[in-house]
């Protein structure tokens, strides 16, 4: 399956992709983690992207287009993938039009997390990540760690990101209005998105999500492949 995330900062693209991956046993795609990759390396791409990001701003097409092009091409996506944060504008949209096109393949379905801005802002100030694995994501009031400052999962350091604070989620806000929301209408054109709502437990967005894509708990699986 082939499956695109979209929903503005704070929807919890993140925290829903790790598991619809999962689920699917496809692999997990995120634009901001291979841009993050690439700061943390200290490459002249990764302090390029950097800049942009801390301004709350879109990094350059052509630098997201040739990571996700690079990234898509390698043979773990075979099976499928989860894309998580890419496009974010139509100029993206249609460059990954002609790159499934040249791979003639095609998604199976987008969907779009659905959220209030306030709930954004307030779900974006309280969330903290993992050093040692950015998939794994906490929220100091609805998903706290059992130890505080410390990740449930493998004991790494949580910490803020750097482009959490409030005024560049509200300039990402912006630029997710401006910017992705036209996205949404490319993949409604074409027939192929769902509208989910990202409001409420994270086991209820999950089974909603599921749901869209024809795997919920009432769907039969697949048939085993010949
Ligand atoms: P995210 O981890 O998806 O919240 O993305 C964090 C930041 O990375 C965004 O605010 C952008 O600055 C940058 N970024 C991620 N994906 C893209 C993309 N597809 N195009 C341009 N910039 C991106």
């Amino acid at each position: 399956m082939r499956i695109l995330l979209i929903g503005p900062p704070g929807a919890g693209k993140g925290t829903q992709a790790v598991r619809l991956a999962a689920h699917l046993s496809i692999q997990h795609i995120s634009a901001g983690d291979l841009l993050r990759e690439h700061i943390d390396q200290g490459s002249e791409l990764g302090r390029n992207a950097h800049t942009h990001m801390l301004a709350g701003l879109l990094v350059p097409d052509e630098v997201t287009i040739e990571v996700i092009e690079e990234r898509l091409a390698r043979a773990d996506t075979v099976r499928g993938f989860l894309l998580d944060g890419f496009p974010r504008n139509r100029f993206q949209a249609e460059a990954l039009d002609g790159i499934l096109a040249a791979s003639e393949s095609r998604l199976d379905a987008v969907l779009d997390l659905e959220i209030p801005e306030a709930e954004v802002v307030r779900r974006i100030a309280g969330r903290r990540l993992c050093r040692q694995d950015r998939r794994h994501i906490f929220h100091v009031e609805y998903s706290p760690p059992e130890v505080a400052g410390r990740c449930n999962l493998c004991g790494g350091e949580l910490y803020q990101r750097d482009d959490d604070l409030e005024a560049t989620v509200r300039r990402r806000l912006e630029v997710y209005r401006s910017e992705t929301a036209p996205v949404v209408d490319h993949y409604r054109a074409q027939g192929l998105l769902t509208t989910v709502s990202a409001v409420g437990r994270v086991q209820e967005i999950l089974d909603r999500a599921l749901a869209a894509i024809g795997r919920g708990q009432d769907e039969a699986p697949d048939p085993p492949r010949s």
